[in-house]
């Protein structure tokens, strides 16, 4: 009896001490929903990242990883990376086609053209090459470049690609293959057109005249300070005004369309006599802002996961709270308590675990960008990042508020093998809708899978409170927070015990 006993109390210990260190209590609601609740009310004014509701978010988050014990993320400057974002309003833009003997159109902003602008203001006059479909597929044999230099030049592409108004084409299937709808044609293009050195960027919308969305004359974008990548404008054009560009150079847009359904053909011709003279003139103001970083400290200091998600919302709009409980207090509130938990285990990781909250997301990924770009990845290898962005709400069609949408890197199949591992381990498992991140710039995770790095994005359904006021805590779904936090740290886990 006393023996069994015994024998019973050090089995209890064994399992204790082994439980401790290979286990992490998956977050309860009690671990989440009170820092939601703040996060999400109106004392922090919808949280703006240039807004005083943004600085307020911060200090919030940073107490919160304090009171979880993490270790700062910088020596100097606690809990914060500070930097510094610009806000640029389009004050200005023009478009002119500059013919021979000086004979000029002038463009309509309202009708003609819509400009994405970059984080400058420009003023260029340069010569204009037609570059087919804008595409430059080497390997498959397809340049439309090919013998022409655009270096200083501006280009103008068409809409699609070979064959894309014939899904019957032989073409159409070749490039449909080469260039799947995950692809962002667009990005595609552009980035062809940059690494080519043009200096700018023209489509044609053939579909009819070009309407702009809103015709308001200020247009407001955001980037970094110091944007280290470089960029150039994009000019969308209507046909009719394409076809004032196109007089006189004997190329007919409609027979190029055709000829190239029928025969694989890349070709570029630069327009002759032909300039385009063009402004973009912005007015620029600088806001500082900061990301909140906590760590919990590895064996191996060398490596690092990261577990992340934007505390920035859409702030206060002509006295409008903006509250952004799903977008995106609920990832906060969530890699918070994953914190606490990660924290509370006493577990020393076999690498870094950086707990993140990025702010500016939606001003087009600023802060998950600034940290990558001023990360040394020669030094520190990122294994994971983990993003979590809107995860307690249901897409209406989602009856029974079960789906649950997981986004990885191209071929992460092991990835992909622990979350459906996860999964199946809750008592009722969500039907997983899993993709691939390629090209797509939906939040945060982007910045990471531009760099090579492998993640894992947790998003749980699109609804039509998006980016509205009714954006509202009461109308989050806890129990789907705590399943999705479930998933998250069970293969936190596991993608630990595999790690070599
Ligand atoms: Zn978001």
């Amino acid at each position: 009896m006393r023996l069994q006993f015994l024998l019973s109390v050090i089995l209890l210990f064994c399992n204790s001490v082994l439980f401790s260190q290979t286990n992490v209590s998956n977050p309860s609601k009690s671990d989440f929903s009170g820092t939601l609740s703040i996060l999400a009310s109106d004392l922090m004014e919808g949280r703006g990242a240039t807004q005083k509701g943004g600085v307020m978010a911060s200090e919030y988050i940073a107490s919160m990883m304090e009171l979880y014990q993490l270790v700062p993320y910088s020596v100097k400057s606690g809990y914060f990376q500070n930097f510094k974002i610009r806000e640029h309003t389009v004050k200005k833009t023009s478009f002119e086609i500059i013919k021979e003997n000086r004979e000029r159109f002038v463009l309509s902003p309202e009708n003609d053209f819509q400009v994405t602008p970059i984080a400058q203001s420009l003023q260029k006059e340069a010569p204009i090459v037609f570059a087919g479909y804008g595409l430059s597929l080497t390997k498959e044999g397809y340049d439309d470049y090919k013998n022409q230099n655009v270096k200083g030049k501006i280009v103008i592409v068409l809409k699609g690609f070979p064959g894309h108004q014939d899904s019957t084409s032989a073409t159409y299937q070749k490039f449909k293959k080469l260039l799947p709808e995950e692809n962002n044609l667009e990005e595609i293009k552009l980035q062809t057109a940059i690494n080519k050195n043009a200096i700018a960027l023209i489509i044609i919308n053939e579909n009819g005249d070009y309407k702009p969305k809103n015709a308001k004359e200020n247009e407001i974008f955001h980037s970094l300070e110091n944007p280290t990548t470089t960029s150039i404008p994009i000019f969308k054009l209507s046909k009719s005004a394409a076809e004032k560009l196109f007089s006189g150079s004997g190329i007919s847009l409609e027979s190029f369309e055709k000829d190239s359904t029928k025969k694989i053909k890349s070709s570029s011709t630069l327009l002759k006599k032909t300039k385009i003279n063009f402004t973009i003139n912005l007015e620029s103001e600088t806001f500082p802002v900061r990301n909140v970083l906590g760590m919990i400290r590895g064996k191996d200091t060398t490596k690092t996961i990261i577990v992340g998600a934007h505390y920035d919302h859409l702030g206060t709009i002509n006295d409008t709270i903006y509250n952004g409980a799903d977008d995106n207090a609920s990832g906060v509130s969530g890699m918070l308590a994953l914190a606490k938990n990660w924290s509370e285990s006493k577990i020393k990781p076999p690498c870094n675990i950086l707990f993140a909250s990025w702010t500016a997301e939606e001003m087009g990924l600023l802060g998950s960008q600034y940290f990558i770009q001023n990360f040394d990845l020669e030094k520190q290898k990122i294994l994971l990042a983990i993003n979590m962005d809107m995860i307690s709400r249901s897409a209406p069609e989602d009856k029974t508020h079960r789906v649950l949408s997981i986004g990885t890197q191209q071929g992460s199949d092991s990835l992909k093998e622990i979350v459906t591992f996860s999964n199946s381990k809750l008592p009722k498992p969500f039907t997983l809708d899993l993709w691939e991140t390629n090209g797509h710039t939906g939040s945060d995770y982007a910045s990471f899978a531009a760099k090579g790095i492998p993640v894992m994005t947790y998003f749980s359904g699109f609804h039509d409170d998006y980016h509205s006021m009714r954006d509202v805590a009461s109308k989050v779904d806890l129990d789907k927070i705590k399943d999705v936090l479930f998933i998250v740290n069970t293969s936190l886990l596991r993608f630990i015990a595999n790690m070599p």
